[in-house]
């Protein structure tokens, strides 16, 4: 099972706009594996240890600091890292070109990754991974079993549960709800440090990363206003009508 991990800002920082409009400053800001990620990465080590698959392998993209979520994969339980070293802005194409060579390189039964990056929020990498490759994919995935060849995913939809068998090989991305991850023990953590960890470039893959799109500018949302409470549901149609100007 291969498993991407992205590098991102931890879910609980406040980002920041830069003064310039350039983009988000992420300077002495905390970073942390993508928590869509981390789900993929549990999901995936549980199904090794079911006996259901033979090895999980992390992959990251990006700058060396990468490293240290691929150590996090690896203290979870990963078998083995491969960092693919990169100081260009990887757009989610670039990334989806990236992994399709790995997964030329590493031959994985299943893809399983997270359903978005909380940077971006792009939603883009599982899907471009797929058509490049020409597998079945499943998305948003809340329940995943594994058969021969086969994989069962349940995938939540606007109408309620959709379940769906699909061929294997596939690419799986996976929702909030399939599991939560574990935390490394202390033990694992030192374990993990003499686990391999393969450095790779995207020269080496055969890959131009360079950025397709570009931004123009990066702005604060606009400050929401503070809001009020109201006695009654007559006194909220009431100002409804009176200070939102709503007509009637
Ligand atoms: P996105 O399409 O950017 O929202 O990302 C969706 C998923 O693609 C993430 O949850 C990761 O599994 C994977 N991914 C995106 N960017 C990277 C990266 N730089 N390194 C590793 N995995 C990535």
């Amino acid at each position: 099972v291969l498993v991407p991990v992205k590098r991102v800002v931890d879910y609980n920082v406040k980002v920041r706009v830069k003064a310039d409009g350039s983009g988000v400053d992420i300077a002495n800001v905390k970073m942390s594996m993508n928590p869509f990620d981390e789900i993929a990465c549990e999901e995936a080590i549980r199904l090794k240890e079911a006996g259901k698959a033979t090895e999980v392998v992390a992959v990251s993209l990006g700058e060396s600091r990468c490293q240290e979520t691929l150590r996090t994969a690896l203290a979870m339980g990963a078998d083995r890292a491969i960092l693919v070293e990169t100081g260009v802005e990887l757009q989610p194409l670039a990334v989806a070109k990236l992994l399709q060579a790995i997964v030329a390189k590493e031959e994985p039964g299943l893809v399983l990754m997270g359903k978005q990056a909380i940077d971006d929020d792009s939603n883009q990498t599982p899907q471009m991974l797929a058509a490049l490759l020409g597998w079945p994919q499943a998305t948003f995935i809340s329940k995943l079993e594994l058969g021969d060849g086969r994989a069962t995913v349940s995938r939540e939809v606007d109408e309620g549960l959709e379940r769906l068998e699909i061929g294997l090989p596939a690419v799986v991305s996976v929702d909030l709800r399939l599991n939560e991850p574990r935390y490394a023990s202390l033990p694992n953590i030192m374990k993990a440090k003499k686990k391999p960890l393969d450095m790779l470039t995207p020269e080496e893959l055969g890959v131009d990363p360079a950025p397709r799109l570009h931004y123009l500018r990066f702005e604060e949302p606009p400050k929401r206003q503070a809001g009020a409470k109201v006695a009654s549901v007559a006194e909220l149609v009431g100002r409804i009508k009176t200070e939102a100007g709503v007509p009637p």
